[in-house]
């Protein structure tokens, strides 16, 4: 899909530095409709925090995770 590349690096954005609430908004509404982009969240969230919790992630809590992910400012190392 056009686009993806920059909803990405957004993403990987998200994870690294704080991001407006309008960018949140935009990879939301993008990953609900974009399943490549909503698996790299889903990817690079598993990355970053490093897995076991993501186990029993079922599909409807995934945006509630995302969220929470995304109001925790990560380490950036
Ligand atoms: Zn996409």
């Amino acid at each position: 899909m056009e686009g993806d590349k920059r909803f990405r690096e957004l993403i990987d954005r998200s994870f690294v530095e704080e991001v407006s609430e309008g960018e949140r908004q935009l990879i939301h509404d993008h990953i609900r409709d974009c399943d490549g982009c909503k698996r790299y969240l889903e990817l690079t969230a598993r990355t970053i925090r490093g897995l076991r919790e993501f186990t029993f992630t079922s599909e409807r809590s995934r945006c509630q995770l995302w969220d929470r992910h995304l109001s925790t400012r990560w380490p950036s190392s």
